[in-house]
């Protein structure tokens, strides 16, 4: 899916990482997150501490691992990757912990889905600096408090809801990312351009801004396509008109919605009457994980006032009935 705002090759996580901006200074957009983060950092590294606890949360795609890799960069310190489900057993994490050098970043990806017996680890490590691990089985077993180095966790997650309350009250540092304007993802796409040897005029990297449903992922992927385009079928150089072009063959209309996009859409609006109907219902009528159409395909249509969520369910809402050319039943109709 050209859309999908989730990596998917071992090639494109190295384009990504190629892509990534490395400062502070360079990461477009979230000024507030920014602003924030600038003067925690800059007050923890004057009292030469590490930095408190980070979680970052938002949709996929809006930079969360670029951020936690520029954190680790500004503070001056190593910076170790994991994710929630790669870790399974309390060992794993500990390993990770016991090897971290003072104020290194452990920056766990997917947080929310981390398993309660190494969340329950994770609990003095974050407060305390200890761990206690258990050595040895039944009667003989005994618990070792090991004492770690100070260092920051850089939480990230597509979901805050799906944290635990006690996991969350220990992050002292919280940050939601926003959806890009077209203006932002415009210069992040010009900007990678210049990084991929593209030539491109700021109206084409406008017309893939646009498209790009407010996420700096999508708009580097779609930067791609149209680089490709260009260079097969006009002089490899990306104006509106070849961005245009470009999209419209790859069935990314003008509010950058593909589809899947439009079949969910449609789903509800031709089976479901506009709703309301229930996540389970919608997925199973798409043939997809509610999982993805509540991380991957409804945030940005939600925040684009296509779909609200209701107690009841997902509703149309009139911008929605309008951009499919439908007229919307009046209330009481069927
Ligand atoms: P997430 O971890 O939230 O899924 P990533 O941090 O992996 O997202 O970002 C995806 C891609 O988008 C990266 O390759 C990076 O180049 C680009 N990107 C994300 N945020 C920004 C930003 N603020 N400025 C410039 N590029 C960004």
């Amino acid at each position: 899916r050209i859309v999908s705002a989730v990596t998917t090759t071992p090639q494109e996580d190295a384009i990504e990482r190629a892509l990534r901006p490395k400062r502070l200074a360079e990461y477009v957009g979230q000024q507030k997150i920014r602003e924030q983060l600038e003067i925690f950092i800059h007050a923890a590294k004057n009292r030469q501490e590490a930095l408190d606890h980070v979680l970052l949360f938002g949709p996929p795609g809006l930079g969360k691992t670029t951020l936690a890799h520029i954190i680790a960069a500004e503070m001056g310190v190593n910076l170790r990757q994991t994710s929630g489900p790669v870790l399974e057993r309390a060992g794993d994490l500990a390993a990770l912990l016991t090897n971290l050098e003072p104020h290194d970043v452990l920056f766990i990806d997917e947080i929310h889905r981390l398993s309660p017996v190494v969340e329950e680890i994770l609990y003095p490590a974050l407060e305390d600096y200890q761990i206690d691990i258990m050595i040895g089985e039944g009667p003989a077993a005994r618990s070792v408090k090991l004492d770690l180095p100070p260092f920051t966790l850089v939480g990230a997650t597509t979901r805050a809801g799906m944290l635990t309350n006690p996991l969350r009250d220990r992050f002292g540092i919280n940050a939601r990312l926003e959806f890009y304007t077209p203006e932002e993802l415009g210069f992040i796409v010009s900007r990678s351009a210049g990084l991929l040897g593209v030539a491109i005029e700021d109206e084409g990297a406008l017309e893939i801004a646009r498209r790009a449903r407010g996420t700096p992922r999508i708009a580097n992927r779609l930067l791609r396509r149209c680089r490709d385009y260009a260079e097969v079928k006009a002089d490899g150089r990306i104006t509106k008109l070849v961005a245009d072009a470009a999209l419209s063959m790859l069935d990314v209309d003008h509010l950058g919605l593909d589809l899947m996009d439009r079949k969910m859409l449609g789903a509800m609006l031709e089976k479901f009457g506009g709703g309301p109907v229930g996540l389970d219902n919608l997925a199973a009528a798409i043939g997809e994980a509610p999982d993805t159409i509540e991380d991957v395909l409804e945030p940005y249509l939600i925040q684009q006032g296509y779909l609200q969520r209701t107690p009841r369910g997902r509703v149309a809402t009139p911008v929605m009935w309008r951009h499919f050319g439908l007229v919307q039943p009046s209330s009481g109709a069927p």
